[in-house]
């Protein structure tokens, strides 16, 4: 069994820890929270050892929030730390995790040189064994680099363009906007997202551009490639449906955005609705020779969890893990419907 502890329990912290309880080959042995929230509680309710900073413990127990100890307790425990701390946290936390010769995941919160690699299991599972010290790239990055990776084994890449709308903030992010305009980000463009897939895909020409919009539910790509050879667009669609955590919307379902997308998920009973695979829209698929055309949604909550279910195997040396963390998360392939 692989202890794992996972170091940040919210958004992607909780997903990760709950996926973790789903795999036969690894113990949850902790999570850690730095304040007594609605979040602590619930991983209490679930039977999650709970670990807090020394000096808060105090104020968790007021609250009537049991505590298994402090967090460096938890990093002892662990075989490899799960870090879902907020971005530039993670960093902070390494030093430690080296001190106690403890292998450990970042988020693509992070920059790209936390860790040994930057990691995508379509891409670059491979490059994951044995590895430290592995950086999950951000939701983003993740939908970008499955659907590129997917077409490069297929047609090869050439040059790659993509505009980003991504989505303001996270559905418990109440403070955070735009709640009525939609904000180039940066204004200077290119967004970092061409940098990021750069991390994995280290000679692709690519440029993005990233606008925020005033949604909580997914971010939307629109993505032009010009690929190596001339494809049909029967070959891209049999490749996007024969890949796993791709799945094709097709137009028969007559689904127009996110909102709908969101609610299948829901009605398929998916744990808090999530959707762990990028959703490409069928009627959205352009194929001109070379160049491809093709709109996706990415479900930036959940989107990351099976990325790092194969990182932490990755970096424990196993040798491909994308099958077994797709039975046992339940993952699609072929169409949404
Ligand atoms: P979050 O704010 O929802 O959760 C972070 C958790 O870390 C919270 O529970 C917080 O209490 C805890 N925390 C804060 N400071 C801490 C500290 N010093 N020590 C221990 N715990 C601490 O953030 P999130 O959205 O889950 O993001 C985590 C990472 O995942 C970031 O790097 C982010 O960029 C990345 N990420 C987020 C998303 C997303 O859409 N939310 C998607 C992909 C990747």
């Amino acid at each position: 069994m692989i202890k794992v502890a996972v170091n940040g329990y919210g958004t992607i912290g909780k997903r990760v820890a709950d996926a973790i309880k789903q795999q036969n080959d690894m113990e949850l042995v902790g999570v850690s929270k730095t304040r007594p929230s609605y979040e602590a509680m619930i991983a209490i309710r679930k039977g999650y050892p709970l670990f807090v900073p020394h000096q808060s413990e105090d104020e968790f127990e007021k609250r009537g929030i049991k505590v298994a100890g402090d967090i460096n307790a938890l990093f002892e425990k662990a075989d490899i730390i799960v870090d879902a701390t907020p971005g530039g946290i993670g960093v902070k936390y390494k030093e430690q995790y080296s001190k106690l010769g403890k292998k450990a995941i970042f988020q693509g919160g992070e920059k790209a040189n936390v860790a040994d690699i930057s990691f995508s299991a379509l891409c670059n599972y491979d490059e994951g064994i044995d590895k430290k010290y592995i950086r999950v790239v951000s939701c983003n990055t993740t939908g970008l680099l499955r659907v590129l990776c997917t077409i490069n084994g297929l047609a090869g890449l050439e040059r790659v363009r993509a505009t980003i709308v991504r989505r303001g903030a996270d559905p418990k992010e109440t403070g955070k906007g735009p709640i009525n305009s939609l904000d180039l980000d940066p204004v200077t463009q290119p967004s970092h997202h061409a940098a990021d897939v750069k991390t994995v895909l280290k000679d692709l020409d690519i440029y993005t551009t990233a606008i925020i919009a005033p949604t909580t539910l997914m971010h939307m790509h629109s993505l032009e490639v010009r690929t190596k050879r001339d494809v049909t667009k029967e070959e891209v669609l049999d490749t996007l449906r024969n890949t796993s955590r791709i799945v094709v919307i097709p137009l028969t379902a007559e689904i127009e955005g996110t909102a709908e997308i969101l609610e299948v998920t829901r009605d398929l009973g998916r744990i808090r609705g999530d959707l762990y695979e990028v959703a490409v829209f069928e009627g959205s698929i352009d194929v001109r020779q070379n160049l491809i055309n093709l709109v996706y949604a990415v479900h930036q909550e959940s989107i990351v969890v099976p990325e790092n279910i194969d990182a932490i195997r990755a970096s424990m040396g196993y040798k491909d893990s994308k099958e077994l963390t797709d039975r046992n998360l339940g993952i699609m392939r072929g169409e949404l419907l």
